[in-house]
């Protein structure tokens, strides 16, 4: 794989309602992969400037030729990792911010013509390219998705919503971390899978906060199983590769006391602050062990469900994060430990 293992890249979104009644001023600038932030309560100070693998300007309206579209952001991102896949690699793309940041927005996007999100846009594209290999007798696909969510350290299948219970996550000795029963659904087509998403979006656990009326409280991991067969007719052999795509809508990372969060809302806050915090540590430790070119390191994917699972994409492949400028700080942390390792078979 070329570059970087671990790329990020932070969006900033257009002022919603509240803040345009408010006036409120924009200190973010961006130029290039370069992001600054200003401080106004203190403009002697110097900018604070940040360079991540890509800085997006979708502060202002498509018309300015220095917006960032949801086209833009699927070429350089959903594609990249797509390519990835096909070459037989376990990827992985996280959206990360506080709620209202624009996480969904930028991972499923709106219905509209041009509004669609990475989700979409990369299954499309999925399908385009086995499509087009359709003639080719020596080469077969099959993909297969699931849909979950992980709401307070625990599990639920979002494709099946009537499985009100929660599933276990377990290991297994070979293929690694998994969650019991959860449903995998062979698709054949983008509206196979545009269905599904859609059924599974509306299961989603959501709960009003004083952040953001329908802020999203769960992560939401929405998985695609991509099996390339060849057949070799003159030894009559197969050989199969097997990619996961996983594609992560985190939870809100706003911290509890500043939602005005009491009771469930306040335990809701602190396991959703450990996956994110896990998934910190996680990634830290990563960029450590590659740094010492070590294999030994302790890596703590158990502390949280949401890193245990996706231990196999965080350990040996592509992830992105996708940060939003609040959290610009951490971002730099993640961005400076950013190359974890190159080689698809070094766990
Ligand atoms: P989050 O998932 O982080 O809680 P959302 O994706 O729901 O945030 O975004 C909050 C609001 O801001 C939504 O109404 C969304 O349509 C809008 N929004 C976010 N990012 C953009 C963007 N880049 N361009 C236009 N609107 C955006």
């Amino acid at each position: 794989m070329s570059g970087a293992s671990v790329k990020v890249a932070v969006r900033v979104r257009p002022f919603n309602s509240r803040e345009t009644s408010k006036e409120s001023k924009c200190i973010i600038q961006m130029q290039g992969n370069t992001t600054t932030i200003l401080n106004p309560k203190a403009p002697k100070e110097p900018a604070k400037t940040f360079s991540f693998d890509y800085s997006y300007w979708s502060h202002t309206t498509p018309e300015d030729p220095s917006f960032a579209s949801q086209n833009l952001v699927y070429n350089d991102i959903g594609k990249e990792m797509l390519a990835h896949a096909f070459e037989g690699y376990n990827v992985c793309i996280f959206a990360y911010g506080q709620t209202g940041a624009g996480k969904s927005y930028t991972m499923m996007g709106k219905q509209e013509e041009g509004q669609e999100g990475i989700i979409p846009m990369l299954c499309e594209d999925l399908f385009e390219k086995i499509n087009e290999d359709s003639n080719k007798e020596d080469l077969s696909y099959s993909v297969e998705v699931s849909y979950m969510e992980i709401y307070c350290e625990r599990v639920r299948d979002l494709l099946n919503p009537k499985n009100k219970g929660h599933l276990r996550v377990r290991e297994h000795p070979l293929l690694g971390p998994y969650v019991e029963d959860l449903s995998k659904l062979a698709v054949t087509s983008y509206t196979d899978i545009a269905d599904l998403m859609d059924a599974g979006n509306k299961a989603r656990t959501v709960a009003a906060t004083n952040m953001n009326e329908t802020s999203s409280r769960s992560h939401a991991v929405f998985t695609i199983v991509f099996t390339q067969r060849k057949h070799d007719s003159e030894t009559d052999l197969s050989t199969e590769k097997v990619s996961k795509i996983s594609l992560v809508d985190l939870a809100g990372s706003e911290r509890a006391d500043s939602t005005g969060a009491k009771g469930t809302r306040l335990k809701e806050g602190a396991n959703i602050n450990k996956s994110l915090t896990t998934l910190g540590k996680v990634i830290s430790a990563l960029a450590e062990v590659s740094k010492k070119k070590k294999k030994s390191d302790f890596i703590p994917y158990r502390d949280s469900v949401l890193t245990w699972l996706l231990r196999e994409n965080l350990g040996m492949n592509t992830l992105i994060n996708m940060s939003e400028f609040i959290y610009a700080d951490r971002a730099k942390n993640i961005k400076c430990n950013a190359v974890i390792n190159e080689d698809p078979n070094n766990k």
